[in-house]
């Protein structure tokens, strides 16, 4: 074979094995492509280099390098075209032959679920949000609460005192005075935020919980209204869950009184979150004692008043079924993708 015909031989292989390559559709198109230009026994690629030896020995460097140059080629758009029909392929499966991956959204915490429900409950009924700070002073958190200096709440061991002067509120309470001190009544406010004490961490306790305080001041408010907008708040929440009321003492309420509902877990039955009574206690409430009007400059004659505090935590517990209040403090976002269930979008 003379140098000019292996020239124009190779040149027509690369040319019909590059078309060849280039537009086989699919995988077994292209294994056939392969096999007739690539293949080790018949391929055209083969017989060029068979035809290789015919070549002159003075011809033989520029017929060699020709060669090299077209199974180069002919290799490159092998691989070129079977990664790209593996994408396609791939490609295909995402679009239609596989379920959507999930989208993680991000959800609230249950905490934070239960006090937008509350809110909501407390806003129908005309209750206003009111915010106040963390660190709080003695006269604040205690005593304009009617607390008397030996009350043991106000103990190292039961309250976080700041270096100075100051302490962490032990409650939401102090946001009652402030809003008494600065608005007018009527008043029908709802207090969320931090309180801190010196607790143990256990299945139900935290030494910084969410509490949630109501305030209700006006002319001619009495203890129906109490127990009325509690029991309308309660039935709201927790469905027709059973409620009582049990006598209680809180230096800034007089009478005061616990309330409880059937425990959501067992149905009243008993168990470890209602440590087997079938009640769970979810707030203490009472009439605002009149010393506490007159430390915020309310003219007790004239007004009376309302409050309650509860603990959203518990009161998530008892909504999500949740064992252990420790849970609510892991972090652990698997926990909130159960409370918050399948998100709705889809991945690309
Ligand atoms: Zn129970």
């Amino acid at each position: 074979m003379t140098l000019q015909d292996f020239l124009t031989e190779a040149e027509a292989t690369e040319r019909d094995g590059a078309t060849a390559l280039q537009t086989a559709g699919d995988a077994d198109a292209l294994e056939a492509a392969r096999i007739a230009y690539l293949g080790d026994r018949q391929g055209r690629v083969k017989a060029l280099q068979e035809a290789l030896r015919g070549i002159s020995k003075d011809d033989k460097p520029a017929a060699g390098k020709r060669f090299n140059e077209v199974r180069t080629r002919l290799d490159a758009l092998h691989g070129e075209r079977k990664s790209a029909i593996s994408r396609a392929v791939v490609g295909q499966m995402e679009d239609g032959s596989l379920p959507a991956r999930r989208l993680w959204q991000g959800a609230k915490h249950p905490v934070t679920l239960v006090i937008e429900e509350i809110v909501a409950i407390f806003r129908d009924l005309g209750f206003t949000v009111a915010l106040g700070p963390d660190a709080e002073s003695e006269w604040y958190n205690f005593g304009a609460l009617n607390f008397p200096p030996n009350h043991p709440a106000l103990d190292v061991h039961d309250t976080l005192y700041l270096e100075g002067e100051g302490l962490l509120r032990t409650h939401t309470s102090p946001v009652q005075i402030r809003t008494l001190q600065k608005y007018a009544p009527p008043i029908r406010v709802l207090i969320p935020g931090y309180a801190y004490r010196r607790d143990f961490f256990d299945a139900s306790h935290a030494p910084v919980f969410m509490q949630m305080e109501g305030l209700s001041v006006d002319e001619g408010i009495s203890f129906v209204d109490l127990k009325s907008t509690l029991n309308a708040f309660a039935a709201r929440f927790f469905g027709a869950a059973r409620t009582r009321f049990r006598p209680s003492f809180f230096p800034f309420t007089e009478p005061s009184a616990e309330m409880d509902v059937q425990c959501g877990v067992c149905g009243g039955s008993g168990c470890a979150v209602c440590k087997g009574t079938g009640w769970i206690e979810i707030l203490g409430s009472g009439m605002v004692h009149p010393r506490v009007l007159e430390a915020a400059g309310i003219d007790s004659e004239r007004y009376t008043g309302w409050a309650f505090g509860m603990g959203p935590a518990r009161m998530a517990i008892s909504r999500y079924k949740i064992p252990d209040i420790r849970i609510l403090y892991d972090s652990d976002v698997r926990f909130l993708d159960q409370i918050a269930g399948p998100a709705t979008g889809a991945a690309e």
